[in-house]
């Protein structure tokens, strides 16, 4: 049922992908691949320190490796000092090419563990599978890698950061913020993504959290050439700001540091829930999304110095 769901899912996606983007026809059934991976229950909720969040860690290694992306350390494996067992954030980079602002680097990032199995009285599916938390912001980062592996188009360094323990308190980005901090490393700005799977109840396609906090937003908007990152006037996302991956980096490096997600709480009933699966998911949504994100991210990244800056 699950093969026959996924098939029909992609034939939908291929009639459906607008026409315009040669993108979307060509990358669709690999992210829907990875989705479907990372939110299987072969991978029992990956919980950091479980083998599940292992096994999506293989899983992203063995993705930089096939797209030719170098490991940022010795290794693609930034094993956590921060965690009482063994967990790491898997990082990759694709230094940038032009000569002057190769030397600033822009993050990449988006959690890859989830919360495991809950054990709830009476329910016979004991798996959180995280599909939209986050198997589904793990798969927008692929396709980015993806895409910038082969255009290397970036005048930027790219840092890209598939964070673990996310769940467990920030502690891969915490972990991985304080290393880059303790190397003096260059870090300009950040984009964390977070929950993109079924759309808003509103025009914009995602929002940023703390949007105010910079001109990140405004700049996505130009590059867009239109209204695509907002939120809804009267709901307040505000404190998912200092709820995400994003937040370290604000905090050690003072730089833009957001998160774009579509998960405004009123249009997903299964956050943290063990039908957070990908057969709740609105895969168009998320399709759309990725052919609408990359050019803007392509122009954020190559922007001038100093161009994106804190308000
Ligand atoms: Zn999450």
């Amino acid at each position: 049922m699950k093969y026959f769901c996924v098939i029909l899912a992609l034939w939908m996606l291929s009639c459906s992908s607008p026409k315009t983007s040669q993108y979307a026809s060509v990358h669709d059934e690999q992210f829907v691949k990875t989705l479907t991976y990372l939110a299987s229950d072969q991978l029992q909720g990956r919980e950091a320190g479980t083998l599940g969040n292992d096994k999506a860690a293989d899983y992203l290694e063995d993705f930089l490796i096939l797209n030719q992306v170098e490991p940022y350390f010795s290794s693609y494996r930034d094993t956590l000092s921060n965690f009482e067992s063994t967990t790491s954030n898997i990082v990759g980079w694709i230094p940038g090419r032009d000569a002057k602002l190769k030397k600033e680097y822009f993050i990449i990032g988006a959690h890859y563990d989830h919360i495991g199995i809950v054990k709830e009285i009476g329910q016979i599916d004991t798996i959180a599978n995280g599909a939209n938390d986050n198997a589904s912001g793990t798969a927008v980062v692929t396709e980015l890698i993806r895409y910038f592996a082969k255009a290397k188009s970036n005048k930027r360094t790219l840092i890209f950061v598939f964070f673990t323990a996310e769940e467990k308190g920030l502690l891969g980005a915490y972990h991985f913020a304080e290393k880059l901090k303790s190397e003096q490393a260059p870090v300009v700005a950040m984009l964390n993504f977070e929950m993109l799977g079924v759309p808003m109840n509103s025009e914009f396609i995602a929002y940023l959290t703390g949007a105010k906090l910079s001109n990140m937003q405004d700049k996505m908007n130009q590059f867009a050439n239109k209204k695509l990152i907002g939120s809804r006037p009267h709901v307040s996302l505000d404190n998912l700001f200092k709820q995400s991956d994003n937040y370290p980096f604000y905090q050690k490096f003072q730089i833009p540091a957001h998160t774009l997600s579509s998960f405004d709480f009123e249009n997903y009933n299964y956050y943290h829930h063990v039908k957070d699966e990908v057969d709740q998911l609105d895969l168009n949504h998320l399709s759309g999304f990725i052919n609408e994100i990359i050019p803007v991210v392509e122009q954020l990244v190559n922007s001038d110095s100093r161009e994106i800056k804190l308000n």
